[in-house]
């Protein structure tokens, strides 16, 4: 079956007790136990649920994994992998990576002697040199945050596992819509489906899916053991964002399009960093590697200074000024006082995020009305 098919259909069964199409919200913390002892599938909440695992049965067959588990949070998602390391490993992780992926790395993970080394990930001679024998995990994103670069997933996938390393992807960008990493090698796919799977800007969540037993195994007992899993009305949601994924991505992608090629024509627009121009360095990769379309994330700098930077991203009316993305709505942002600002000032810096770069999460609104709102916010910043 397709995508939009699976997205719709596996996981989401009829309620076989009242014949409810959309299967009910299983809020029981707790569920009968036959005999003492005894053990049927659901126990517990906090080990399993069945509103939740509708979402995560879902979900690992959008991602192509053998199971999925979902989180209160992408950084949950994310930290529950690092919880496979021990001290004394070591870490290669991408710079152009979302701010609170930054902050666990370097200023939490740190402290229990695991070493980080940030690489530029679509560089793949330095990838190769920051491996070390003690390297567990490779991290990335493609695209980046913010800077839209591309990574070649399956060239550092066969890098990592020549190393016998792990590797992870944060899949929140390009959704499975348009990237699946674990059939071009990845171990590990991670999403904050706060993002496109839940689409609404109204649950938190987060997501791994994996395709083989015993990680999946590994991750699961971690979860269980730790305990930040997703809660049973934002599994509902997240279900529900999954079945219109597709042509969201889609539409808003193609949106996205026409915005960086408009931007991309405007006099007070110095560059646009969107996978999907050709003069994008990644552009190649990119076309390989997502499916059709190049995301709805795009990031451009403009040719003035910061104070003109706040006032563009403060002058948008449709483009509400505030983190988070992928959702119906179109947001904008500065990264480098809002989405990164948990960067240090100098890897900030040495990474390429400019206080001139503005980042904007393209919604599902017209692209006219888009066009004229980013042209408008753009004469009264330079006015
Ligand atoms: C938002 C985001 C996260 C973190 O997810 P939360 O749900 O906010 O914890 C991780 N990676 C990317 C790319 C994100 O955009």
């Amino acid at each position: 079956m397709q995508f939009r098919t699976r997205a719709i259909h596996v996981g989401q069964q009829t309620d076989r007790e009242t014949g409810a199409v959309v299967p009910p919200i299983h809020l029981a913390t707790t569920f009968v136990q036959s005999a003492a002892g005894i053990y049927a599938e659901f126990d517990y909440s906090r080990s399993g649920n069945p509103t939740r695992k509708a979402f995560e049965t879902t979900l690992a067959d959008l991602e192509g994994g053998i199971g999925a588990l979902a989180f209160a949070t992408g950084m949950a998602a994310t930290h529950c992998v690092t919880m496979l390391l021990s001290a004394g490993d070591h870490v290669v992780a991408g710079t152009d990576l979302y701010g609170g992926t930054y902050r666990l790395l370097h200023k939490v993970i740190d402290r229990a002697g695991i070493r980080v080394s940030p690489v530029r990930t679509d560089d793949l001679g330095a990838l190769e040199r920051a491996f070390t024998p003690q390297t567990k995990l490779l991290w990335l994103e493609s695209p980046g945050n913010p800077l839209m670069s591309i990574t070649d997933i399956e060239a550092c996938a066969g890098l990592a596992h020549r190393h016998s390393a792990l590797v992870g992807v944060d899949n929140t960008f390009a959704t499975p819509v348009l990237t699946r990493p674990l059939s071009l090698g990845a171990d590990i796919v991670m999403h904050s489906a706060t993002k496109y799977l839940g689409g609404h800007s109204d649950a938190l969540g987060g997501a791994l899916v994996v395709k083989d037993r015993p990680l999946f195994e590994r991750l699961y007992f971690l979860q269980n053991a730790t305990g930040a899993v997703m809660a049973p009305l934002e599994a509902f949601l997240c279900s529900r964002g999954l079945k219109t994924l597709e042509l969201r991505v889609r539409e808003q992608s193609r949106t996205a399009q026409r915005i960086a090629e408009h931007l991309a024509a405007h006099p007070r627009v110095r560059r646009v960093r969107y996978p999907g121009l050709a003069a994008h360095p990644g552009h190649a990769v990119a076309a390989r590697q997502m499916d059709g379309a190049f995301g709805a994330m795009l990031s451009f700098e403009i040719d003035g200074s910061l104070e003109q930077a706040k006032r563009l991203v403060e002058s948008t009316r449709l483009f509400r000024l505030a983190v988070s993305l992928g959702a119906v709505e179109s947001l904008v942002e500065q990264p480098a006082t809002m989405s990164h600002s948990s960067y240090d000032a100098e890897a900030r810096r040495s990474g390429g995020i400019s206080d001139e770069l503005i980042r904007v999460s393209v919604g599902l609104e017209a692209f006219e009305d888009l066009r004229d709102d980013l042209d408008a916010a753009l004469a009264a910043a330079f006015s």
